[in-house]
């Protein structure tokens, strides 16, 4: 079937190849995968977290290494990698905890009936994950399915094979053969591998690819948790700290060089500090230096790939032909695109409707916080939302129909709570105690007093 090469997007230069699956040879490595699973589910909760705890120390005795993989593959900063990587391994104890709670059997009586709720593994659980954060996604789909009981066979982006891979290796060390299963390729793996003898289909990348999903899995009624693109508004009140909201805007657009789901695509700042905000914004948008993500200096690498500059250079040339202003920017220099900021966005442009995935700060100044709700809920999207403010600023923020919304603070997916998007920006959700439940088919068993 031939190798996936995986370039460095900053230097166009091969870093490594992996094998690619024949979609046709993916029912057999399901097959494989149910009939290991059993014996993984035999162990019990407390056996599979015996067997999966040293997972936290086997990525940190590697960090160094997995952190230069990971920019070398995807770009990002260094300092970023690394903080992607130490974030999962110091999560894990907790995780184990909360699904160990989440899934441990609930006893319920009724007055005329005993009941048992158990939580038990699906089978076997397809992880079809993206590129932006290429061991945080995977390890946030396989984690929970293996803790639960299931076996995972997981296709990772073909943007970045060798640091899922890796990841993967790790996992692999703690757990029996054939429980994780690793396939390589692109779309037509991935639509092999949600048409096979899974039961569950756990994905995380774009709308358009999570329909086709859906779609696909409702022939069998295959359960599927959908986690999916946004294009996340940020309101800011006239009672904000405008230079923290600035700082803010700066940060959470231009972070990952904004190929972050939750990255702030639409800005709606009221009139009365407007002025302000742009100033500092525009101020702040200087220290965003862009380069390779293993300089020390870099604050912003390449763009993943060119299909994905171009999209996002098109966007801000189209805003620009259509009465948007360039006030920082705009530049594009091979595989890069310099922090951007527009002002006079309006709704009616691509870049207000489609998510862009790039570094662009786009602001539209409103008249009061009524306009900044209509305008921020002015999506299929619902994925995250900020409202940066004073008093009022909860009471907007519950107005906001995304499944997650910081108040002067971003969406950072805090312990303990969902992931979750809404509208068309997901369907089920991971992490908490609801989300680890999604894992798992739900079964009573009943008896009399
Ligand atoms: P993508 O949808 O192009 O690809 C994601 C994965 O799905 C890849 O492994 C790809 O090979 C596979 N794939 C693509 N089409 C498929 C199909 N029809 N059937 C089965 N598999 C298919 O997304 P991407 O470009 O890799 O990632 C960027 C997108 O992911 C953005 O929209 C971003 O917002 C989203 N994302 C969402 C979250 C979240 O938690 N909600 C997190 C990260 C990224």
């Amino acid at each position: 079937m031939g190798t996936l090469r995986s370039k460095n997007p900053a230097t166009g230069e091969v870093i490594g190849e992996v094998a690619v699956t024949a979609p046709a040879d993916i029912p057999a490595i399901v097959a494989r995968a149910r009939a290991a699973q059993p014996a993984w589910a035999a162990l019990g909760l407390e056996g599979r977290a015996e067997k999966l705890r040293p997972l936290a120390k086997l990525i940190r005795d590697q960090l160094a290494e997995l952190a230069s993989l990971l920019t070398r593959e995807m770009g990002k900063p260094l300092r970023e990698a690394k903080g992607e990587i130490q974030s999962v391994a110091d999560g894990l104890e907790h995780e184990l905890g909360e699904i160990a709670a989440a899934l441990a059997p609930e006893e319920l009586d009724d007055g005329r009936t005993r009941s048992t709720i158990f939580h038990d593994p699906f089978g076997v659980c397809a992880a079809i994950t993206p590129w932006n954060f290429p061991l945080a996604m995977p390890h946030w789909m396989i984690f929970p399915a293996l803790a639960a009981g299931n076996a995972v066979v997981i296709k990772p982006s073909e943007e970045t094979p060798l640091i899922a891979q890796a990841y993967a290796d790790l996992v692999r060390q703690c757990v029996p053969d054939d429980i994780l299963i690793v396939v390589h390729g692109d779309e037509a793996q991935g639509k092999a591998l949600v048409l096979s003898d899974v039961d569950l289909i756990a994905f995380t990348g774009s709308r358009a690819a999570g329909k086709h999903i859906m779609a696909a899995a409702a022939g069998s009624l295959k359960r599927v948790i959908l986690e999916l693109g946004g294009k996340d508004p940020l309101v800011v009140l006239p009672d904000a700290d405008v230079d923290k909201a600035a700082s803010f805007a700066a940060r959470n657009s231009f972070r990952n060089a904004g190929q972050v789901c939750v990255s702030t695509e639409r800005i709606y700042v009221d009139r009365a500090i407007a002025d302000r905000f742009l100033a500092k914004l525009v101020d702040e948008t200087k220290a965003w230096k862009t380069g390779d993500g293993l300089d020390e200096s870099t604050k912003v690498g390449p763009m993943i790939n060119d299909r994905q500059r171009d999209h996002v250079v098109r966007q801000i040339e189209d805003a620009v032909a259509h009465g948007a202003k360039l006030v920082a920017g705009g530049a594009k220099r091979g595989a890069f695109i310099e922090p951007t900021v527009l002002t006079n966005v309006d709704a009616a442009m691509d870049i207000s409707k489609e998510e862009t995935f790039g570094p662009v700060a786009c602001v539209t100044v409103v008249d009061g916080a009524d306009e900044a709700v209509r305008l921020a809920n002015d999506s299929p999207y619902g994925l995250g939302a900020v409202v940066f403010g004073g008093a009022s600023a909860t009471e907007v923020a519950r107005r906001l129909t995304a499944g997650m919304v910081g108040i002067n603070q971003g969406v950072y997916g805090a312990r303990g709570t969902p992931w979750v998007g809404a509208r068309e920006s997901g369907y089920s959700f991971h992490s908490s105690r609801d989300g680890h439940r999604n894992f798992t088919q739900t079964r009573v068993l009943s008896r009399p007093r």
